[in-house]
């Protein structure tokens, strides 16, 4: 393949234009997917924050999502932030009544699971995977990874032991947001992943 990987971000719903900025940066070329004909163009796909029940509704009423669940099953390579990784997870708690996931990462993800005080916040994360210096990390009604599955691997938590960043293969997810603060090294590796599976 070229040089610029051809990536997607899913654009239902949610923070769209902060991704496509970071990647565009990053030099990929970048499709926003609405429909199946998009998806079945990219190398690899970006799933942002946003209301996860609002996209599961989406990828339904866009007949995306059972391109979408082939397309990870078949192991796409994916990034998800906040609403994303929701997406990305087998399995869900506290979603509204018959939320689905569309599954690929081997973890359970609680929604907005810091409650009203914890809503939004700003933290620095550690991230030994992406180097020494820490993450700026933007919290927004977030999800934490309640249960890491033996196929998952933990890559960051917050002082209390809660499990906020993800990867299983060529699979990312994050319960919050680094488009918003400058943040790309999440999106190198997204990349990094794509090359290396395309
Ligand atoms: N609370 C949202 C949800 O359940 C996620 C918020 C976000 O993506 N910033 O989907």
């Amino acid at each position: 393949m070229s040089a610029a990987p051809r990536v997607g971000v899913l654009a239902l719903q949610g923070d769209v234009r902060e991704h496509v900025a970071v990647l565009e940066h990053l030099g990929a070329r970048v499709t926003r997917v609405r429909r199946p004909s998009e998806l079945a163009e990219v190398d690899g796909l970006v799933l942002p924050g946003g209301e996860s029940s609002v996209i599961d509704k989406l990828t339904r009423a866009f007949e995306l999502r059972e391109p979408l669940v082939a397309a990870l099953a078949n192991g796409l390579p994916a990034y998800g932030t906040c609403a994303g990784l929701i997406l990305l997870a087998d399995r869900i708690e506290d979603g509204i009544p018959g939320q689905q996931t569309l599954g690929g990462l081997d973890v359970t993800v609680r929604r907005n699971a810091f409650g009203t005080q914890g809503d939004s916040f700003e933290t620095g994360l550690a991230v030994p995977t992406l180097g020494a210096a820490d993450v700026r990390a933007t919290f927004i009604r977030a999800p934490i990874v309640s249960e890491v599955g033996a196929r998952a691997t933990e890559l960051a938590t917050l002082a209390d032991g809660r499990v906020v960043a993800v990867e299983q293969g060529s699979l990312l997810g994050t319960s919050f947001h680094p488009e918003v603060t400058g943040e790309d090294r999440f999106h190198r590796r997204f990349l990094d992943h794509v090359r290396a599976s395309a």
